[in-house]
């Protein structure tokens, strides 16, 4: 089945629902509705609270009795743009790992504001890059809304006579990334394990997990992938994230055994067909973190620092 890339609802047969974002780049996430009977489950709120009424909206269109009411909520993993939403769907029942609603406390949305608000005469390479990234999306008067229910390792829920699996493959892309799987619709919906024709981003790592957590989706053997970003796809998707996190990581590798400074070594690794996915310069940001976890420094990334490099190397490349 050839899905098209197109901003809103597709629907993927059987009560399944993905509403995507083109074009996948930062902050433009999909979405995933499971529907059965009178029940719903929303996989992932949107970036700010405009998008999220405008998909809440389609979805109560195409399944007025299910989605009138979403009983649950699962937040895929804490990045703003899975989460910002939650507060539009208060009164269902939300669900994400430990790991993620701890992380969640740490940038919440309020936060996010405020960092706008401090950016926003910054001329820097820096400043203007961070309006091109979040520019668009509206912080300001979002409330964080945390998960009401927590767990680790495996979960699974119902939604009506559906079984849907919730599977902890992080720290991965995130802290606590899940991915939410469908077995009776051969479906699963994998949050920012997968970027689709788009460049992943590793901020917690290992990149081993990650690279599990994709032979994971392929042993699925779902019919319908659909990604935390970019188009629905399939087997062949995941295998394409996987191919990039294995060339990244052994590139990397061998640049740290030569004793090359990370930044450095993000410009050197040559990106071939990797290249044409979006936002390339995130490179920066899993070179850093591979070379953290190939010297055992378990500290947090410097964020404003990769930003200002991802800024140098976004504005070098075409
Ligand atoms: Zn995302």
């Amino acid at each position: 089945m050839q899905w098209t890339y197109q901003k809103g609802l597709h629907d993927l047969g059987n009560g399944a629902y993905a509403w995507l974002a083109p074009d996948g780049s930062w902050g433009w996430s999909n979405a995933g509705l499971i529907v059965d009977g009178e029940q719903s489950l929303l996989v992932d709120t949107l970036f700010d609270l405009r998008l999220t009424q405008e998909m809440l909206d389609a979805m109560r269109d195409a399944e007025p009795g299910a989605a009138g009411r979403i009983g649950t909520l699962v937040n895929t993993h804490a990045n703003g743009d899975h989460c910002h939403g939650n507060q539009l769907v208060e009164g269902a029942e939300i669900i994400a790992s430990v790991a993620a609603a701890e992380e969640m406390v740490e940038l919440p949305p309020e936060a996010m504001a405020a960092l706008m608000k401090a950016m926003a005469g910054d001329q820097s390479p820096l400043g203007q890059f961070f309006r091109k990234c979040f520019g668009p999306f509206e912080f300001e008067g979002i409330r964080h809304t945390p998960p009401t229910r927590v767990f680790e390792g495996e979960t699974t829920v119902r939604v009506g006579d559906k079984t849907v699996e919730l599977i902890q493959v992080g720290p991965a892309h995130t802290r606590g990334d899940v991915l939410v799987h469908v077995p009776g619709d051969r479906t699963v919906f994998t949050g920012d394990i997968l970027f689709i024709d788009g460049t992943p981003i590793m901020w917690a790592g290992p990149v081993q997990n990650w690279i599990d957590a994709c032979r994971r989706i392929v042993e699925m053997g779902v019919e319908t992938v659909v990604p935390g970003h970019g188009p629905i796809t399939d087997e062949r998707g995941v295998e394409a994230v996987r191919g990039y996190l294995e060339y990244v990581r052994d590139e990397t590798r061998k640049r740290y055994d030569a004793g090359m400074d990370a930044f450095e070594a993000s410009k050197d690794i040559a990106l071939g067909d990797y290249a044409s996915w979006g936002d390339a310069e995130r490179i920066v940001v899993n070179v850093d973190r591979l070379y953290r976890e190939f010297s055992g420094d378990d500290t947090a990334p410097d964020v404003p620092t990769l930003f200002g490099q991802m800024a140098e190397l976004a504005g070098s490349r075409p």
